[in-house]
């Protein structure tokens, strides 16, 4: 089966296009910047007016001293991408250690963790995590259904959105306490550097070396086509460190602490890729991934599909 040569592959939206985010805005009053490559505009997560001056006891961000007087009673993982995770696939597995994994509701990811200040401030996480969760679906079921149309397909993720909603994911089910793994919760066996963490929700992109890391290689044991999450940990440090995400094909981890050597333990070579591709059987669907600052546009993460999903 002849693949898709990559002159196929070149970028080819136009400025009346509807915008590939998902937005469903046109591309030119949306993620076409000025240098004729799209990137992604994600809005601010500070919250808004004058700095309040108080840190609610409760809530993960008091350490910014700038919270609201009440506590949000919604999910920390929207309601909207708990959808998604289809019930069970947020699971708690030791890092570098197999062990069972403890299966977490998603029913039970509710918790008072954060002010309704900072609650509504951090929303664009989701907003943006929900947007790529449903592009790299619809990226997916057009690499791996049949049909006589085999053009290749265009898609556009927002890298840097994705990487602070995992990093919110993370504080999430650290200080909510139910993020575990067979010997007991996270919190209570691993430390985060929630200082730092909460720091990287700030604007601008997360510092290099932190960020994803794409699996080179297909991804392991989650079926294709699911979206799932776990925390990992390094043993040795005694650190929750990172997340792992399986995301519909693809998979990855994202980094978020200084502490953690990734050449040790990640792919260095899908760090940050300019396009994650979905090559099927008959075609394939190239997904560009947003960053604030300039890729290379050679570093390509392929994920080959022999079989068409069912
Ligand atoms: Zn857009
Ligand atoms: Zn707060």
């Amino acid at each position: 089966m002849p693949r898709p040569s990559n002159a196929s592959l070149d970028i080819r939206w136009r400025h009346s296009d509807p915008c590939p985010c998902g937005s469903l805005r046109l591309y030119c009053d949306c993620c076409l910047a000025s240098d004729g490559l799209p990137r992604c505009k994600l809005a601010s997560l500070n919250p808004p007016g004058a700095h309040s001056g108080y840190a609610h006891p409760q809530c993960y961000m008091g350490g910014t001293e700038n919270c609201g007087q009440t506590l949000s009673r919604e999910h920390y993982i929207s309601r909207a991408i708990l959808d998604l995770l289809e019930g069970k696939s947020l699971s708690g597995v030791p890092w570098l250690a197999p062990g069972e994994n403890q299966q977490l509701e998603t029913a039970s990811l509710t918790s008072r963790i954060l002010c309704e200040r900072h609650n509504n401030a951090l929303s664009p996480l989701d907003s943006a995590a929900l947007r790529t969760f449903t592009q790299m679906q619809a990226a997916f079921a057009y690499a791996t259904q049949r049909s006589l149309h085999k053009h290749p397909r265009f898609f556009l993720i927002d890298g840097d959105a994705f990487e602070k909603w995992s990093v919110k994911t993370a504080l999430g089910l650290y200080h909510a306490r139910i993020a575990a793994e067979p010997r007991g919760r996270i919190k209570d066996l691993y430390r985060l550097d929630a200082d730092a963490a909460r720091s990287l929700l700030a604007d601008g992109p997360l510092p290099a070396p932190l960020g994803i890391y794409a699996h080179m290689e297909k991804p392991g044991p989650v079926k294709n086509g699911r979206i799932a999450f776990a925390p990992l940990v390094s043993e040795p440090l005694a650190r929750f460190c990172a997340m792992s995400a399986h995301l519909v094909g693809a998979s990855f981890h994202i980094l978020f602490d200084r502490s953690i050597t990734p050449e040790d333990h990640f792919d260095t070579g899908g760090y940050r890729p300019w396009a994650i591709d979905y090559v099927g059987v008959q075609r394939t669907a190239r997904i560009i991934v947003s960053w604030t600052e300039n890729r290379l546009r050679h570093k390509i993460v392929s994920y080959h599909f022999t079989k068409a999903s069912t």
